[in-house]
This record gives C-alpha cells, structure tokens and sequence, in this order.
C-alpha cells in the first residue's frame, strides 16, 4: 500500500510535489478505474496518493475583474448547478452528461483535462470560452491557453512537480450563448464518439475525433478510427452535431 495525504493548504500540496513521485488525485473517477485495470492486467505496483479535495482554493467559481475562474476541483454537479451567464451552458450541458450523478458528485473539471483523454467532455466548451489553466508548483505559477496544455492522448504540458489550480475564462466570452452535443453508443453514461460546442458567435470546436479536441476553423476534418467509430462515421456523425448546434443557437 502506498502513501496517502490530503492537504487542506495548496504550499503543503506543492512542497510534497517539490520533494516526491505523488499520483494526484481529486475525483478519483479516472485514476481508480486506470488502477483496477492495472490491478487486473497483473502490475500491482501502488502510487502514492496525494487527494487534493480538501483545498479550499482548488474549488469553486467566481467573477473577479473582467475573468471567470473555475477552482480545478470544482465537481461537474457544482458546474452542472451553478448560475451563470450563457456562455457556460455548453459546459454545464456538458457537466449534466457526464457519467451518471454519482460521476458528476465525485469528478473534477480539472482531472477531466489533465487525464487528457480524446474524449473528455470539457474540452470543447472549454476551448469555446477560450480558457486558460493556471498551475502552480514551488517555483511559481504560470498560464497556458487550454489548447497549448493538451498535447496529445493522455498527454499535457503539466510538469510532475504542478498542480492545475485553475481555469480562467475572459468575462466577455461568457456572454455569447453556447451548446453542447455528444454522440455515443447510447443516450446516457457514454463516452463520447463526437461531440461539438459552439457558440453565437460562430466559434466551434469538435472533440473525440482526433487525439485532442480541436477549435474547428471550417476545413473538411479528418477524425479518427478506433473501436468506437470509423473515420467516415465520426466525419458524418461531427458534420451533423456542428449543423444541428448552429440550428439551435440560429433558432
Ligand atoms: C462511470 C464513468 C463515466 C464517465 N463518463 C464520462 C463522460 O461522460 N465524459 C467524460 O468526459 N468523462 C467521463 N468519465 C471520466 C471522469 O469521470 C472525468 O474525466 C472526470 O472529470 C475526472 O475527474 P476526477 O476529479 O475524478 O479525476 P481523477 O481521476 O482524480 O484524476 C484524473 C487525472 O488528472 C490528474 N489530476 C486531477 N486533478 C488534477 C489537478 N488539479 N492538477 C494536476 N493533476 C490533476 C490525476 O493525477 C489523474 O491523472 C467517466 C468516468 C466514469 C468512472
């Protein structure tokens, strides 16, 4: 068994950052599934555990100046409740499909983007309210625009010693009415095959059909193949949610 602590002060989060090899954890709905299948698949090699729950800082959302910041371990339900303008309801339609209610209860808008998986749900309206993260580590703190953080599958710009702290979202940005649409196997708990938001303003961004969703800029796309959906499916599948997103935010 390995190590477990839950920090209630950032600076005592990121000391134990500096000094050590820490799995972070918030939720848990991604990084204890990863582990039983490691588990199941014969590696019981046990990380040591550093649940990032208990700061206050992580959590919440709040206006101040002209920029929304989403605390990284705000849960999709605070997300999903929350009253805010237009321009988050792409987000908060997105936080209402995730998973089930107990998914939504337990998992964070911050390890949705840090695990980095094609098919997070936040990504898409996240990249239409064109956020930035904030992380923070003992050496200070520094922003990237979301699309700058996600590499890849499963990979970010989060150096191990950091912790997402926050997202900012330009106050006016938020203004702009927005929608999200997922396609999956079926209606609910699915993950996404494709998935788009947009907004009023025409900006338009298409996930799970690529390794990292993207900010659509009107060239044909060329999603990818897996065991979910061919290429030529999610080609149709995406072409279809961008047009009924702009009938919906056209009506
Ligand atoms: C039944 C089920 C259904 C699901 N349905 C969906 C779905 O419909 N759509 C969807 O997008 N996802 C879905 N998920 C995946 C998951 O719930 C989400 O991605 C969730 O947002 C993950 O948040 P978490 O707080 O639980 O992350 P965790 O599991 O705690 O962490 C995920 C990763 O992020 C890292 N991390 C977390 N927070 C931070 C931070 N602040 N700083 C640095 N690193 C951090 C962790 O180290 C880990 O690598 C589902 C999961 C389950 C089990």
């Amino acid at each position: 068994m390995g190590s477990y602590r839950r920090p209630h002060e950032l600076p005592e989060a990121l000391d134990l950052l500096a000094q050590g090899s820490w799995q972070v954890m918030a939720g848990g709905t991604d990084v204890f599934p990863a582990r039983a299948h490691r588990i199941a698949w014969g590696n019981p090699s046990e990380a040591d555990w550093l649940d990032i729950t208990a700061i206050p800082e992580l959590r919440g959302i709040t206006l101040s100046g002209n920029s929304w910041r989403i605390g990284a371990a705000t849960s999709w339900a605070a997300l999903r409740d929350a009253d805010l303008p237009a321009g988050f309801d792409a987000l908060r339609e997105a936080a209402r499909q995730v998973g089930g209610r107990q998914v939504q209860a337990r998992g964070t808008i911050g390890g949705n983007l840090c695990n980095a998986s094609p098919a997070a749900d936040g990504v898409p309206p996240l990249l239409v309210l064109d956020a930035e993260v904030e992380l923070a580590s003992t050496r200070g703190r520094r922003r990237l625009k979301l699309g700058e953080f996600i590499l890849g599958n499963r990979r970010t710009a989060r150096a191990a010693d950091e912790l997402l702290v926050a997202l900012h979202v330009p106050a006016a940005r938020a203004e702009a009415r927005s929608v999200f649409l997922k396609l999956g196997a079926r209606s609910h708990l699915v993950i996404s095959i494709a998935m788009v938001a947009a907004d009023a303003e025409g900006r338009v961004a298409v996930g799970a059909c690529s390794e990292v969703a993207r900010l659509w800029d009107g060239t044909p796309l060329a999603p990818m193949d897996d065991v979910r959906g061919s290429a030529a499916y999610r080609h149709a599948a995406a072409a279809e949610l961008v047009a009924r997103a702009q009938a919906r935010l056209a009506a």
